[in-house]
């Protein structure tokens, strides 16, 4: 706790000490009131705007101390100035006071809650920058929720201090209003008790919940609105329970389960089922490091105790390779199997025409409209393309591309530009360098993959030099050029080509000459050209949904790339849940989509995975934690393996072993991260893992090294002082 923090607590300790040692009090009291209402009133009549400043003063101050005697000064003010300019003075005295109450609450406890609670009250405070001022109001319209505790609690969250104030104001009134009333028929009061009447409290409390109602009946009301110029073609039957939009990882699952809870359900997929993850994205390139990590194995043989040899193999070998990986898993994305299920698999590009009526053109032209109680849009995202002047003009290549032009190729590019520095310009770089190219990667960017904590970048930038890729951080793509070499001429046919990428590094420019170049700067959402702009459904980056999953239109619903905020297989498939659910179960039951506790993976060599907060998120967010690492180059099998390089690092709680996040690196990382998911999801703490029993020799024992290491630094110190004792008195010591 900072200097200042202890200045601010001290002073209200010693401020309370006083009030309680010259027993303030009982000026607080509605007999000490109504005794001395007659010389309040008189000096009132004699110096009207000092009375009224004095009062406002002392107003401010006992609300922003939160001492009792807001009531009591409420009733004087009725006394003092009558029913009007008492409302009047009292509504800012004690929004004012308030506003006070919540800002000392916030200087004092708000970093410390937050460094302790930080990662519940993030999701808290996200629900709160959407609906606190709502909330705020209705706790306002009710006083029976003390307003010392509003002050104290709403200080600890993020909410806008003007927000606050006028909320406080506007909410305040009314109780303000029968405070002051009250207190200008003081004479006939004889308890405060008498001021809130049950059936005054009962109004009160009804007032509370008419904002709620209110709320329930304006979302009904918007979405009438949204409806009403669609109304009259609402049809009175519809061909579909669900319609989904494309037939990637989240169109997929999607379907699949509409289907198996019986829901009359169309696919509707424009090129290939499965989408990015089998085709262009996650397949491909994790059966492309496979071949790359055994080259990468053959070259260094000799670790093994084996002779290091060059591999000599066909470049479209191992492309085709990758195309009979992706042919084998294809049967389990296939039109076959999901209409096995129940799933009505149509092949066309889909349009929504209306919230209720999807037209699909079919290859052959033709169009198929069909109508649908709900729809789930699953139509993933595309390479992001920078513009980059001369990029077109020099052809260039994305993960959409990538891999049926490498597939016409007898020889690997020789030299091949990979732009972007994130998981999966990291991942195919070193693959294509391992497969024989001379990458050079460029970030613009001081590190690569820099979600990541920065020895995790610096240990895989390590590990792709080491390979031989020429890392290049620090460098602005400014354009590309045609390149001067005569030999590089683009091949008829080829939609990439040799040229020049200039980029900017340290002020000055730098031509970096290649024979392909791979754009790999992230992908965007895909957002035009199937309704979303005719039926006016807000996007921005990403669809834009609710918690539920829902667009403006209640029965729309996006799940996966298109909906954001994580471009990932599972958590595609994780959102698709809950579309569906909601979207064919909204009407009794709606789930809120849950991030709490998301993996992820690069399969880079070696691999990093995580889960959770890492150290950099962690300070970013004010979260105190506590860091157990533990090191592969301890571990048995790792060193069994020769391939001791990485670690477990685990971010818990300070004193408990409450799993904040993991990032782990090294072999089969992405495998070994399951153990800590499922541990977060369910609440298990490290000592539980440590309480697990690890086949020996495995990688997994990292896991549970790591929790050793925690245990070993949190001893049970008293049981073990005691047993200290137990076993000096078994050998008959005193
Ligand atoms: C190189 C690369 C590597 C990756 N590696 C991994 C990885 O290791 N792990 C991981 O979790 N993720 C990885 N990803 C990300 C992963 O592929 C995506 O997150 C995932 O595919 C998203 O699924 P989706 O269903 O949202 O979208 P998509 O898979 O893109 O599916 C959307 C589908 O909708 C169709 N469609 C679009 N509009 C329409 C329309 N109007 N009508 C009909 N159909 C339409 C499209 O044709 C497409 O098939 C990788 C991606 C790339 C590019």
């Amino acid at each position: 706790m900072t200097l200042k923090k202890i200045t601010v607590l001290l002073t209200l300790g010693v401020l309370v000490a006083l009030y309680v040692a010259f027993d303030l009090n009982r000026f607080f009291s509605l007999d000490y009131l109504k005794h001395s209402q007659q010389s309040f009133e008189h000096l009132y009549a004699e110096q009207p705007l000092k009375v009224i400043s004095l009062y406002f003063v002392v107003y401010v101050a006992v609300t922003a101390l939160s001492f009792p005697g807001a009531v009591i000064l409420t009733l004087a003010g009725g006394a003092i100035f009558g029913l009007g300019w008492g409302t009047l003075i009292i509504s800012f005295a004690s929004s004012i006071g308030a506003t006070l109450a919540f800002l000392m609450a916030r200087f004092v406890l708000r970093d410390s809650i937050e460094a302790r609670f930080g990662p519940r009250l993030a999701e808290f405070n996200q629900g709160l920058e959407k609906e606190g001022a709502f909330y705020l109001f209705t706790l306002r319209l009710v006083p029976l929720v003390p307003f010392f505790v509003i002050n104290l609690l709403m200080g600890l969250t993020h909410m806008k201090v003007s927000t606050y104030y006028g909320v406080s104001q506007l909410g305040m009134l009314a109780g303000t209003l029968v405070y002051v009333n009250a207190g200008t028929q003081l004479g006939q009061l004889d308890s405060l008790q008498g001021i809130l009447s049950p059936a005054l409290l009962g109004s009160f409390v009804l007032l509370g919940f008419f904002p709620l109602l209110a709320r329930q009946v304006a979302s009904r009301l918007q979405q009438r609105q949204v409806f009403a110029r669609w109304k009259h073609l609402k049809p009175k039957a519809f061909d579909r329970n669900l319609i989904v939009i494309g037939g990637g990882a989240g169109g997929l699952v999607s379907a699949y389960i509409a289907a198996v809870v019986k829901a009359k359900v169309t696919l509707v997929e424009a090129h290939k089922l499965g989408g990015d993850c089998l085709n262009y994205g996650c397949v491909p390139s994790k059966a492309l490091i496979k071949s790359a990590r055994v080259a990468h194995q053959m070259q260094h043989a000799s670790r093994y105790g084996l002779s290091d040899s060059t591999p000599t193999f066909s470049f479209k070998a191992v492309m085709q390779r990758v195309f009979d990986v992706i042919a084998a898993i294809e049967p389990h994305d296939s039109a076959a199997r999901y209409t096995a299920l129940g799933v009505d698999v149509v092949q066309g590009y889909a349009r929504i025409v209306n919230p209720w009526t999807v037209a699909i053109t079919r290859p052959d032209g033709q169009v198929q409209v069909l109508t649908t109680r709900a729809i789930v849009i699953a139509a993933g995202a595309r390479p992001f393309v920078p513009p980059l002047p001369g990029l077109e003009t020099v052809g260039f290549l994305t993960s959409d591309t990538l891999w049926h032009a490498f597939a016409q190729l007898d020889e690997i590019p020789k030299r091949l530009l990979v732009l972007g520095g994130g998981p999966m310009g990291c991942e195919l770089a070193q693959s294509f360098q391992r497969l024989g190219a001379q990458v050079t990667q460029v970030d613009m960017a001081q590190r690569l993959m820099g979600r990541e904590d920065e020895e995790v970048s610096q240990i895989v930038q390590a590990s792709l030099e080491r390979d031989g890729v020429q890392v290049l951080t620090g460098h602005q793509a400014l354009r590309c050029e045609s390149s001067t070499s005569t030999s590089a001429i683009r091949p008829a046919g080829q939609n990439f080509g040799p040229g020049v990428l200039i980029t900017q590094h340290l002020g000055q420019e730098v031509r970096l000459e290649f024979d392909a170049l791979l754009c790999a700067v992230g992908r965007e959402a895909r957002l035009t050209g199937y309704g979303l702009e005719d039926l006016g459904i807000p996007t921005q980056r990403t669809v834009a949904t609710n918690a539920y999953l829902q667009t403006i239109y209640p029965n729309i619903f996006a799940a996966g790339d298109v909906a954001g905020p994580y471009q990932l297989t599972h958590v595609a498939a994780h959102q698709a849940w809950y579309a569906t659910v909601n979207a064919l179960f909204g009407e009794v039951k709606k789930f809120k989509v849950d991030y709490t506790v998301i993996p992820w993976a690069t399969f880079t060599d070696p691999e990093v995975a995580r889960v959770g907060l890492n150290e950099q998120e962690a300070r970013e967010k004010n979260i105190a934690y506590e860091l157990t690492q533990f090191d592969l180059a301890d571990l048995d099998r790792a060193i069994a393996d020769s391939d001791a390089q990485g670690f477990v690092k685990v971010l818990t709680v300070p004193g408990k072993d409450k799993i904040l996040g993991v990032t782990l690196v090294g072999a089969q990382a992405g495998e070994l991260l399951a153990e800590y998911v499922l541990a977060m999801k369910h609440g298990l703490g490290l000592n539980k893992i440590l309480g697990t029993i690890h086949t020996y020799p495995t990688l997994a024992e990292a896991n549970k090294y790591a929790a050793g290491a925690w245990k070993r630094a949190h001893p049970p110190k008293r049981l073990l002082e005691w047993a200290h004792k137990y076993h000096a008195w078994r050998r008959g010591l005193k």
